[in-house]
């Protein structure tokens, strides 16, 4: 068998080989998939999640499975976190993480604009369990500040945020929560690992959706929180093992076969995205684009300091958005006309302000509004720049424009 590693490893070999050893039993160079959901075990075994340790043996797979294990320690090396635990969908980690950080009587602090079932969850279901909700322009440090109060618990925000590309200085919000005596989580889903690591500038917790860059090709949800061990073994117990939506081992080994991947894909999403987002730039139908590649990105500073990558995401605007939307959706020949992101297919949906504004997202200042319109305007079209030749997607949307 395998020699253990004993250097340093780049991103690419983490990517590849981080939770992965060669099988004991058959040798076998790729991982198994255990999808057995029990375990044989010895007469001592305990009934109970109360009492086990992390992964000393494998007993039941809602507590534990040796096929999401390696996913897990795969996702932690890659976000260089101590622990990684692994749900059904991003919404089964955000709603784990609410449900584990914030009791009846807390506060938390929301970004106003971040993922729709987030804001919709967080407009209802969570402040019905007598948890106060703040909702703000986490772009904004004073608005953030303004909002503490003196049982603040959570600080939460999405950068870039879905679906403005909306960014937040993650470090300074740090300090914030710090002083608060609040935690931090991050949504780094748009950003991935390879472009922000959110643990190594403060924030206690970092989220993705598994669904997006880090699986990649739209065939398995998926969702992840990573931070240090000592928060995540009891959120674990708590939250996958007892409420249950934990990932299915089919599911972890797609995600895994995915990010073998991820950093080679990262950067073709990067630079398709540039070569499409400069395009959008120069065609005379196309009123703003929003790419954090662009130095037209209204916080371009902030994203070169805080993203080594500027992913494949993108917004822009056009006159008449919701017909320009139906001729996308007649018209395209390669782009998906669909909603989701970060597949190795590009995918292209139109989000119209009024209908978001009614349904997910509440405002209650004008100054909130008013950098939604900024940078969203009436309604935007989100592109997701997947993995093909740029020059294709480039003159699938020209034709599709014209
Ligand atoms: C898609 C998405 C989610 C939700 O993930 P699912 O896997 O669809 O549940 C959360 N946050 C962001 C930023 C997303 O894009």
């Amino acid at each position: 068998m395998s020699a253990p590693i004993s250097f340093p490893l780049g991103e690419q070999t983490t990517a590849i080989h981080a939770g992965e050893t060669p099988d004991p039993v058959s040798g076998a160079s790729a991982p198994n998939i255990v999808m057995s959901t029990t375990f044989v075990t010895d007469a001592d075994a305990g009934f109970s999640v109360e009492g086990m340790e992390e992964n000393e043996n494998w007993i039941y797979t809602r507590w534990g499975n040796p096929t999401v294990h390696q996913l897990e320690v795969k996702l932690a090396a890659l976000e260089q976190a101590e622990t990684a635990v692994a749900f059904a969908s991003g919404m089964g980690a955000i709603s784990a993480l609410l449900l584990h950080t914030l009791k009846a009587g807390e506060h938390a602090v929301i970004s106003d604009v971040a993922y729709a079932a987030l804001a919709e969850m967080t407009n209802e279901m969570i402040p019905q369990l007598n948890i106060a909700i703040t909702k703000v322009d986490t772009s904004s440090l004073e608005a953030i500040e303004q909002a503490i109060r003196p049982n603040t618990r959570l600080i939460y925000i999405e950068t870039p945020c879905n679906p403005l590309l909306r960014l937040t200085d993650i470090a300074a919000v740090g300090q914030i929560a710090r002083a608060a005596g609040a935690r931090l989580a991050v949504d780094s889903t748009f950003a991935t690992p390879l472009a922000t690591r959110p643990l190594q500038l403060g924030a206690d917790f970092v989220i993705h959706s598994l669904t997006k860059y880090l699986g990649g090709h739209g065939d398995a949800l998926g969702g992840v929180i990573l931070g240090k061990t000592a928060d995540l073994a009891p959120l674990r117990k708590k939250t996958a093992i007892r409420l249950g939506g934990v990932l299915s081992p089919f599911n972890a080994w797609l995600i895994m076969r995915g990010l073998a991947t991820f950093p080679l894909r990262m950067r073709a999403h990067a630079d398709n995205a540039r070569q499409v987002a400069q395009f959008l730039e120069g065609h005379p139908q196309v009123k703003q684009v929003i790419y954090p590649g662009r130095p037209s990105h209204p916080q371009y500073e902030l994203a070169r300091r805080q993203m080594k990558n500027a992913s494949g995401m993108l917004t822009f605007q056009v006159a008449d958005g919701p017909a320009q939307a139906r001729k996308f959706a007649e018209k395209l020949q390669i782009i998906h006309y669909a909603v989701s992101l970060g597949h190795h297919r590009s995918l292209i949906f139109y989000l119209n302000s009024q209908d978001l504004l009614a349904s997910s997202f509440k405002f209650d200042t004008p100054a909130q509004l008013a950098s939604w319109r900024a940078f969203a305007g009436d309604g935007i079209f989100r592109l997701s720049v997947g993995l093909e030749d740029a020059d294709d997607l480039i003159r699938d949307l020209e034709q599709a424009l014209a």
